[in-house]
């Protein structure tokens, strides 16, 4: 069907037919659809809890959005806070839990503010639920289940592409990536994530316009980076983002190093028990991953790092001169680059066994130093069998 004709006669899903179960939506999304339903609005569920129910995959979370204004949702529904400036959206808290709660949105021109490059400064402009629709980024993420009736109202075919494992572009793709360059990243995340192919045209400019990450801050560079590689199949996605060349407006530090056989079998293996650690629902923390990805530039700077006489003060100095290096791409929060440093300078700590074993043992990154210690040895360092001893060490 033609996307005009969907736009005003939305294809309609049955519950028979698209197989996500009422039992399987989150309390906390439920009780918010309520409150706002009590108080006289439309709520629907939208975007990856559809899309990954529909596909047999669990859902990450449960995205709500209603036709009540953030105000009118914050009177409407307990526990709320309107957070963003660029899109105001809410956020209900239950215990430590979170589920964002957003408005229906228009892409009309009007009231929407866009930088010199065409870049989406503020889109506060509300509309209705086909409004919405249409300014969401691909199809498949454009699909509205309606927990009534468990039906799944699709104005932009978004069910078909699902079944094909198409992803495509509502819109001509180089605009919408100019209107936000960080659905360049969107595109390979969920090419990876649900094995998708890319339709022709997004293809192509998934990669010819990479370009435009330059314009994307460098904190939302850093939350976009962790949400592809910490999403349990980054080995895939850094290969992806490799072809695709974006490495070198996340990564520029680490790109070079991705094409040295030694370093890049560091890095894979460290993604690889990521994946391994997301599978089996253990804590993934970002200092580890950056511990990781900015060793080789450290190693390149400071020399090896497998001898206790290795100065500390030197692996500091070096660590923050990577660190600036990289946060001009891509802003690591203080505290997390404060995690980093003490793991690279833990290295060393851990290799002056048995005398200075007690304070380290104490020390609070100590888990983590070890774990990236034995990752080295496992991708071929030779540390005197440090490894070995902490793990005897720490079972005994
Ligand atoms: P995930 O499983 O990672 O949560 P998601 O598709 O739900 O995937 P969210 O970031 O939670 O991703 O966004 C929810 C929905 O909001 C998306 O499905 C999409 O419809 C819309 N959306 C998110 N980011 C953008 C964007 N940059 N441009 C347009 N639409 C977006
Ligand atoms: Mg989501």
């Amino acid at each position: 069907m033609s996307l005009d004709k969907l736009r005003t006669n939305p294809e309609i899903i049955k519950a028979s037919v698209h197989h996500i179960k009422s039992e399987n939506i989150d309390q906390e999304a439920k009780s918010v659809i309520d409150q706002l339903n009590r108080a006289g609005f439309d709520a629907y569920i939208v975007g990856g809890f559809v899309r990954d129910s529909i596909l047999g995959l669990k859902p990450k979370d449960c995205d709500v959005v209603t036709n009540a204004k953030p105000e009118e949702i914050k009177t409407a529904v307990k526990r709320t806070r309107i957070i963003g400036r660029r899109f105001k959206i809410v956020h209900a808290r239950t215990g430590r839990k979170i589920t964002e709660i957003s408005t229906f949105r228009s892409s009309s021109k009007k009231n929407i503010k866009k930088s010199q490059k065409g870049i989406l400064l503020r889109d506060n402009n509300f509309g209705n639920i086909e409004d919405d629709a249409f300014r969401r980024d691909f199809t498949i993420n454009s699909l509205y289940l309606d927990t009534k009736n468990m039906e799944v109202i699709d104005f932009v075919g978004g069910y078909e592409d699902l079944q094909n494992k198409v992803l495509r572009s509502i819109g001509e793709s180089h605009e919408r990536f100019r209107e936000d360059p960080v659905r360049i990243l969107r595109a390979i995340r969920f090419k990876s994530k649900l094995d998708l192919s890319l339709e022709s045209n997004l293809e192509k400019n998934v990669s010819r316009l990479s370009h435009l990450l330059k314009e994307i801050s460098s904190g939302r560079k850093y939350e976009e980076t962790l949400k592809m590689l910490l999403s349990g199949n980054s080995q895939s996605i850094m290969s992806e983002m490799q072809r695709y060349n974006v490495t070198e407006y996340l990564l520029p530090v680490t790109q070079g190093y991705l094409n040295s056989k030694k370093d890049r079998r560091f890095i894979f293996n460290a993604l690889k028990n990521t994946d391994k650690r997301f599978q089996q629902n253990k804590t993934l923390t970002p200092s580890f991953l950056f511990s990781v990805l900015l060793w080789p530039a450290l190693i390149n700077k400071t020399g090896d790092l497998n001898s206790k006489k290795v100065k500390i003060s030197k692996i500091s100095r070096n660590a923050n001169l990577i660190l600036k290096h990289h946060n001009e791409f891509c802003f690591i929060p203080n505290r997390i680059q404060k995690s980093i440093k003490e793991t690279w300078e833990m290295q060393i700590m851990l290799l002056k066994i048995p005398e200075k074993y007690k304070i380290t043992l104490k020390h609070p990154r100590f888990r983590a130093a070890y774990d990236f210690l034995l990752l080295r040895e496992k991708s071929g360092e030779n540390l005197g069998g440090a490894g070995a001893w902490w793990t005897k060490k720490i079972s005994s």
